[in-house]
């Protein structure tokens, strides 16, 4: 017996870091009353329509009266739009503040309160999920989970994966040579990025970050920008180093995504089974054919050339970001072109002052997309890829749409953001509700 209970109390302690489950809201109904709807999947908006949010659930859309008791909350829409709340799927974050030298020196804790400010910033921009694209984010999500801390809902890739020298090596040339039973670099250290340089190796850290609840794998296939020692034109790991993490992370039920900008990067990645590719931004039109007739998940960006203005004048850094900003016309242009699954995200990285910006990013896809078009793909859409985690997904039921049942991520604006996607730039004066799991907020309504 005394074995049992030990057992059983391992087993909820276990259970407890993994996800511990929110409280359910302080007020348990919420009733939207007369409220276009733009649903997250069509790119129009509804009549007036009347919205119940039961717990964390969207309960009902009707055009029929409701009436909640008084115990209830009420929000008169008056004619205004309800839509689901938008999703970033590449965020970082743990990195959006601090310098690149801050992130590799300061301590995690100090690391942790930055990121922490941040992501209540990142809630009440209107953005309730993002999808983490490599950092030690854990920690951070657990705690905005339990209700410590404000902020969005976290798909945790927990550290990127890469080889010695890839995108995600931020080490120096005298740590070099690494050994046997050497200690682990900083990056290692804070669970930012894990360097693997076989098979076996990246089988270990893939299942590492799974263990830790990561919702999906994140790999870097080809160089990068912000790496010291990454050029663009390189491939970094092999196709068979790639399949043992699909294979490890497709064993738990979810998959892998890669950074990859150059046609040779995603093609070998997609060979390897990989399911995402994350920017793009130097492919070809044959690499766009593949990536279309696989089915294989965009998620890319159009880089704002501010971004580039963390790299010194005359850095390899610099000039690196100047090739794969180039390319962003092209790559949306063949996303387009091929009909290509293409999800939104903004990749913002150390650049506090752009991350307020973070509506802009969003309505500057208009360049490509109708504003119907942009706002279906940074709600319902990028959903659709979030769900690939599957049984890994921290937060079972729907995302990005407003539908009966759905997850009760909702925002309310002050106006029609198809006749005018530039009432996003500025959430702090259009955005009177901010809903995540059938909390609120923000309520400009409330008198
Ligand atoms: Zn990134």
């Amino acid at each position: 017996m005394a074995l049992l209970v030990g057992l059983c109390q391992t087993g909820q302690a276990q259970e407890a870091q993994r996800a511990t489950p929110a409280a359910p809201p302080a007020v348990a109904v919420t009733l939207f009353q007369n409220v276009r709807i733009f649903d997250g999947k069509s790119g129009t908006l509804s009549p007036p329509r009347n919205v119940l949010v039961r717990g964390n659930r969207i309960e009902r859309v009707t055009t029929d009266q409701i009436t909640i008791d008084p115990t209830g909350r009420l929000v008169d829409g008056g004619g205004r739009t309800l839509m689901p709340g938008l999703i970033d799927m590449h965020w970082h974050t743990m990195m959006v503040r601090p310098t690149p030298v801050e992130m590799l020196t300061a301590d995690i804790g100090y690391l942790n309160l930055v990121a922490g400010a941040e992501a209540r910033e990142t809630l009440m921009r209107g953005f309730t999920t993002v999808r983490d694209m490599g950092g030690p984010a854990f920690g951070l999500k657990r705690a905005i989970d339990e209700g410590t801390v404000v902020g969005p809902r976290i798909f945790p890739s927990g550290a990127v994966i890469t080889i010695t020298s890839g995108h995600g090596d931020f080490r120096q040339p005298f740590e070099i040579p690494r050994t046997l039973g050497s200690p682990q670099s900083r990056g290692e250290q804070l669970g930012a990025a894990m360097i693997a340089d076989s098979p076996d190796e990246v089988r270990v850290r893939v299942r590492e970050q799974l263990m830790l609840g990561a919702s999906q794998i994140k790999l870097t296939a080809g160089g990068g920008v912000a790496s010291p020692h990454s050029p663009l034109d390189v491939s970094t790991f092999t196709e068979a180093e790639l399949r043992a993490a699909v294979e490890a992370a497709e064993n738990w039920g979810t998959y892998v995504t890669v950074h990859a900008y150059t046609p040779a990067s995603i093609q070998r990645a997609i060979a390897a089974g990989v399911r995402c590719i994350e920017h793009g931004h130097l492919m070809d039109e044959a690499t766009a054919k593949l990536i279309a007739d696989k089915g294989i998940w965009l998620s890319t960006q159009a880089f704002p050339d501010e971004l580039a203005n963390v790299f010194p004048p005359g850095s390899s850094e610099l000039a690196k970001a100047v090739e794969v900003f180039a390319g962003t016309d092209r790559t949306f242009a063949l996303a387009k072109k091929y009909k290509i699954r293409t999800a939104f995200g903004t990749d913002i990285l150390f650049s506090p002052g752009l991350a307020q910006r973070h509506g802009e990013l969003l309505t500057k896809l208009v360049r490509w997309y109708t504003p119907a078009e942009t706002l279906v793909m940074a709600t319902g859409t990028n959903a659709q890829l979030l769900a690939l985690s599957g049984k890994r997904s921290p937060y079972p039921g729907k995302l990005g749409v407003v539908e009966e049942g759905a997850l009760a991520d909702l925002l309310l604006i002050d106006g029609d953001p198809i006749a005018n996607i530039k009432l996003l730039e500025d959430p702090a004066k259009n955005l009177l509700v901010i809903m995540k799991d059938g909390w609120v907020y923000k309520n400009a309504l409330r008198k």
